[in-house]
């Protein structure tokens, strides 16, 4: 019981509270634990990580990389998966690079331990990279490290607008106020 309960702590977002609520929930209903388990093991077979984008594969297919509509020249930079999403429910019509987090000296999380690589091999002169992170110190010191390193190799590097209020999260702001600011978005150079 204590195992379960600690493996959903885990989640970010669940405390001690929620946790054992969930887990009574799921014990006391059988059909909810089967059906669980059952939707849990379906998913994880046909869920998979893009190996170009780090967004996911449903079905072996990215809805960033597998869509030919999308402009391939227009890159959206992201910290975590959640902000791709948020993205992608969006009107952008681009592509995506999701970082896996953000630089944070204090949580030892470096630039090597991001995709960073990665996306510096997607980029040539013809790219426009928009970079969507968190308007917080950890999102502005990422989107200052790669702007820096990437502002001669591209067509254009710029950094959503401060429509989103100074800390603001992207997983926490609402479609119109995320839009607004990747419309808006500054020039970095
Ligand atoms: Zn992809």
């Amino acid at each position: 019981m204590d195992e379960l309960i600690e493996l959903l702590k885990q989640f970010d977002g669940i405390g001690n509270k929620a946790a054992k609520k969930i887990f009574f929930e799921i014990m006391t209903s059988k059909s909810k634990k089967d059906k669980l388990v059952e939707t849990i093991e379906k998913i994880s077979n046909s869920y998979k990580i893009c190996e170009t984008c780090y967004f996911y594969r449903f079905e072996n297919l990215c809805k960033f990389c597998d869509d030919a509509t999308r402009n391939q020249e227009l890159i959206c930079v992201v910290s975590y998966i959640t902000d791709a999403q948020r993205i992608l429910e969006s009107n952008y019509r681009g592509l995506i690079h999701v970082l896996n987090g953000e630089i944070n000296l204090n949580k030892n999380i470096h630039p090597e331990n991001l995709k960073m690589e990665e996306l510096f091999a997607r980029i040539n002169k013809d790219k426009e990279i928009i970079l969507a992170l968190n308007l917080t110190f950890e999102g502005e010191v990422t989107a200052n490290y790669i702007g820096n390193k990437i502002k001669s190799s591209v067509k254009k590097v710029s950094r959503i607008a401060r429509g989103i209020p100074l800390g603001g999260v992207i997983d926490y702001i609402d479609n119109e106020t995320l839009e607004n600011a990747i419309t808006n978005r500054k020039n970095l150079k």
